[in-house]
């Protein structure tokens, strides 16, 4: 997968070099490029930000730099795309608190993809035209982290490939672990259950008996059962959204 981030602080994609993403990309899964939307700039100040029209506080980015820097992005794709994908073009996330809740379901579908590029915001945000310019040629997709609003749109970028990366085959070791977690369609989309690990007691709290009884089927209802009460308390939402046909007579009873 190829990804490029355009940012005025690439800085602070650095964490990416990290752990298993950076490891993902030393093996060749991922390649990643930073751009400085500031070398997209002719002024001797390099500037990128501007008041907005109509007033009001804060200044809002430019559009003319980010035209060249996603323009010269877009002229040089990854080697290897099919006709088709090369076509399609990558996908253009733009990180705002106005975008789509960022979901577990939107990054397996980013993980089918061979090219992401992000485009970070600052200050106010982006002039709107840029969105209106790139979803007439290629897929573009608005994603925020949730209801709240933070200065710029590189933590969202770290928060989006971490979740995307993790689904490539290769980066994470045990395959079988992506499928056992919060919000996995294989769970049908419920948060995870209670884990332990050693010891058996600790302070006074000790692992549930039928986890160490060695019976598999009753270790999975425990599992499905808790999983189960622990969404309906924490995420009422995700419960009243299960299909019929996700849960059984068992499930029901819980
Ligand atoms: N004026 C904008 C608004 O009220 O919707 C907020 C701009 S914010 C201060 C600057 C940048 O931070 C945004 O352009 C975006 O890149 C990023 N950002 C802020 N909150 C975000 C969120 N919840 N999810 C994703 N990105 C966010």
């Amino acid at each position: 997968m190829r990804i490029d981030v355009v940012s005025i602080f690439g800085e602070y994609l650095q964490p990416l070099q990290l752990s298993l993403i950076g490891k993902a990309q030393r093996q060749g899964l991922i390649e990643l490029r930073v751009h400085d939307l500031r070398d997209f700039t002719h002024d001797r100040h390099r500037t990128v930000d501007d008041t907005p029209y109509g007033g009001g506080a804060g200044l809002l980015m430019k559009p003319e730099p980010w035209g060249e820097a996603l323009d010269a992005i877009l002229a040089d794709p990854p080697a290897g795309l099919s006709a088709e994908q090369a076509e399609r073009g990558p996908v253009l996330l733009v990180p705002s608190p106005v975008g789509e809740v960022f979901r577990q379901e939107r990054a397996h579908a980013l993980a089918e993809e061979p090219w992401l590029v992000f485009a970070c915001g600052r200050y106010e945000g982006i002039d709107a035209r840029v969105v209106e310019h790139y979803a007439s040629r290629i897929r573009v997709q608005e994603v925020s982290l949730g209801d709240y609003v933070l200065n710029g749109g590189e933590v969202a970028v770290l928060v989006v490939v971490e979740a995307v990366a993790r689904l490539l085959p290769g980066v994470v070791g045990n395959a079988a672990s992506l499928a056992e977690e919060s919000h996995a369609a294989e769970h049908d989309g419920l948060l995870e259950h209670p884990a332990y690990t050693k010891p058996a007691s600790w302070r006074g709290l000790d692992v549930p008996a039928v986890l160490a009884g060695g019976h598999h089927g009753q270790v999975a209802r425990w599992r499905r059962d808790e999983a189960l009460r622990r969404t309906a308390r924490r995420r009422p939402d995700v419960v009243a959204a299960l299909p019929e046909s996700a849960t059984d007579a068992a499930d029901r009873a819980v």
